[in-house]
């Protein structure tokens, strides 16, 4: 079996005097794992690009980040359990604060899970000239949508405008009927929801209401090859966050439900450690994923992204009896930037096959030096299945 566990935003750069959050956490796990295999550096989707985590996590997993990424709707949308049909245009979405078509909260007001997922019923199920719209809640004021109905298209643009203001309307991005149709159905369905959400007995009484649904990343679900069609391993995965667990199942891998990991810094990651040690029982291949290194990042915050990354040593421990272990990142997230960056990752192979080399540490800098050299996201699928020995000759 092969376990790949991907850190999020876990590459880093040195920065105000300090050395990168991985060069400065106590991991002796990690760092045993090294002395017992090999490091590079990765460029998940081309040096110097930038990767989303949507498009940095279907290259890592062997899909092809231009012909095979829905777009982020899709993926939110079955992270979030909604199943999904063929010409679908699914989005994100969230509940905001509108009032005289101003965004006063882009969260209406951090609405809490609970109270959220009251109102959501109400707008679960609209049909709009013909096209059925599906509205799923999922955790504070975050949910999906998926627009279902002949002729339908994704080239439109958000009603979110990401940022306090004007609420917008949705505009067809190509002259095509198809998308001036699914832009009109929009609007209408976003005019209705905030009637239907403005009435609630909860949004009276809220100081913010949850009293409209913004919408972006819209894009058109296609089916794509399966994963163990692909690679011949039955693959799982450990993940928190929808949008991870939206990707697994897109290419048709089994999403385990694992209590208390949120997808976030509070995550259960013994829980977590738990679940991958069941997983490979049963299955070739297990994807863990852990996302508190990049929220970190996000916030500038080094201390913290230095003291998850030593919680994540000594909670998964990484001692797990396989063929190969694969340790890397979907993208660098640089703290003192708080943003994603084009910077490699750091990728660590540990594994009876895998030629090791002298590096004691998994760090930036250490893997400078490493085996593995210089790969891309797209080679993590074949060198994995060549660690475990189920590699094919290519030609004869
Ligand atoms: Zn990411
Ligand atoms: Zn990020």
């Amino acid at each position: 079996m092969a376990l790949l566990v991907i850190l999020d935003g876990v590459g880093d750069i040195r920065a105000k005097g300090k050395g990168t959050p991985l060069e400065e956490a106590k991991k002796p796990n990690l760092d045993g794992l090294v002395e017992r295999g090999a490091v590079g550096l990765m460029s998940t989707l081309g040096m110097g690009l930038t990767p989303g985590s949507d498009t940095g996590h279907l290259a890592i997993l062997g899909y092809d980040w231009k012909s095979e990424y829905p777009g982020r709707g899709p993926l939110e949308a079955l992270g979030v359990g909604m199943e999904l049909k063929e010409g679908d245009v699914a989005f994100r979405a969230n509940f905001a604060t509108v009032i005289k078509n101003q965004i006063v909260d882009r969260r209406a007001g951090r609405i809490e899970t609970d109270e959220a997922k009251k109102i959501a019923k109400t707008v679960e199920k609209i049909k709009i000239d013909g096209v059925e719209i599906l509205f799923r809640h999922s955790t504070e004021h975050r949910g999906a949508v998926v627009l279902r109905g002949k002729g339908l298209s994704a080239k439109i643009t958000d009603t979110d405008p990401h940022k306090i203001g004007e609420l917008h309307a949705c505009e067809p991005l190509e002259k095509t009927k198809e998308a001036k149709k699914t832009a009109e159905v929009v609007n209408k369905w976003t005019k209705k929801v905030m009637e239907i959400l403005s009435r609630h007995e909860i949004n009276k009484k809220r100081k913010l209401p949850a009293n409209a649904l913004l919408l972006r990343g819209a894009g058109m679900y296609k089916k794509v090859e399966g994963f163990e069609k692909r690679f011949g391993m039955k693959g799982a995965c450990v993940a928190g966050g929808a949008l991870y667990k939206g990707v697994a199942k897109y290419i048709g891998m089994d999403v385990l439900e694992v209590k208390g990991a949120s997808g976030d810094r509070n995550t259960d990651l013994e829980a977590k450690r738990k679940a991958v040690e069941s997983a490979l029982k049963k299955y070739d291949f297990v994807f863990l994923h852990i996302k508190g290194t990049d929220s970190f990042s996000h916030d500038g915050d080094f201390e913290g992204k230095k003291g998850f990354i030593e919680k994540i040593d000594s909670a998964i421990r990484f001692d797990f009896e396989t063929d190969v272990i694969v340790v890397t990142g979907d993208h660098s997230t640089p703290w003192s930037l708080k943003g994603h960056s084009g910077h490699e990752v750091p990728v660590l192979f540990s594994g009876e096959l895998v030629r090791k080399d002298d590096v004691k540490s998994f760090n930036e800098y250490s893997a400078m030096k490493g085996g593995i050299g210089h790969i891309k996201g797209k080679d993590i699928m074949n060198m994995i299945k060549n660690y475990m020995g189920k590699n094919e000759v290519v030609g004869s």
